[in-house]
């Protein structure tokens, strides 16, 4: 039997709070909220039923799941050191993710793997990651936001792997919805360092995909049908 996700659509739940411009600005103090909100809401709206998925498509979600943690984790940690607010918005967002993903393994059976202390991983290699980037991003802010680039990299690498290993319409629906907001959070990221006058270089994929991603437009909705422009705010969940 197929994994059946019955939903509203994700990309709407998603998409459902404002990405403030990542620029400027200090944040305004409600990310945790907006965070409890936004897993409500992805809980209230998920009716998940999951069968049969392979034991990769399985280690794939405990994967997931703790990087979703590793992103969120690391830009609180940098939200926490720079105060600005691109790293508070794209944590908020990471929140959502988690919750996902969450909503899949719960689905699946799968013990969840995270830790709840902040910046801790079952994962190792997670782990050791984490510590470098974390290391590296306290020395200045564009090395938190390279390290910020890097991690929308791993990210989009990773989900686009998982996303070959299945058909599972549930795993499919969420990971594509995943894959676009990193899209989305790799643009922002890549602009504020534009604008510090840094000209990232990708450090995972190869230029062209790079360039290809951060020249095209915001994603917004649950396939991808960018249409992000000329609103005012962004579509980066
Ligand atoms: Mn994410
Ligand atoms: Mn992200």
């Amino acid at each position: 039997m197929k994994t059946r996700l019955m939903i509203i659509g994700v990309g709407l739940i998603l998409s459902t709070f404002v990405e403030g411009r990542a620029e400027s600005f200090r944040n305004s103090g409600l990310t945790s909220t907006k965070t409890e909100v936004s897993n409500r809401l992805v809980a209230e709206n998920l009716n998940v039923v999951t069968e049969d998925l392979s034991e990769g498509v399985k280690a794939g979600l405990l994967l997931m799941r703790e990087e979703e943690k590793l992103a969120h984790d690391l830009y609180t940690a940098f939200y926490d050191l720079y105060e600005m607010r691109i790293f508070s918005n794209i944590s908020s967002s990471e929140a959502t993710h988690m919750a996902a993903v969450l909503l899949l393994l719960n689905s699946a059976g799968l013990e969840d793997p995270i830790k709840a202390e902040s910046g801790a991983f079952n994962n190792s290699e997670l782990q050791n990651a984490y510590d470098k980037l974390l290391n590296s991003g306290k020395k200045s802010l564009v090395e938190a936001l390279n390290g910020g680039a890097y991690v929308e990299e791993l990210d989009i690498l990773d989900l686009e792997e998982q996303l070959a290993l299945t058909e599972d319409e549930s795993v499919k629906s969420v990971y594509s919805n995943l894959l676009r907001a990193s899209r989305n959070h790799l643009r922002a990221f890549n602009r504020v360092l534009d604008n510090n006058g840094v000209d990232y270089k990708p450090q995972l994929m190869s230029q062209d995909v790079f360039d290809e991603i951060v020249n095209g437009e915001n994603e917004c909705g649950a396939n991808g049908n960018g249409h992000g422009k000329g609103h005012g705010r962004g579509c980066n969940k």
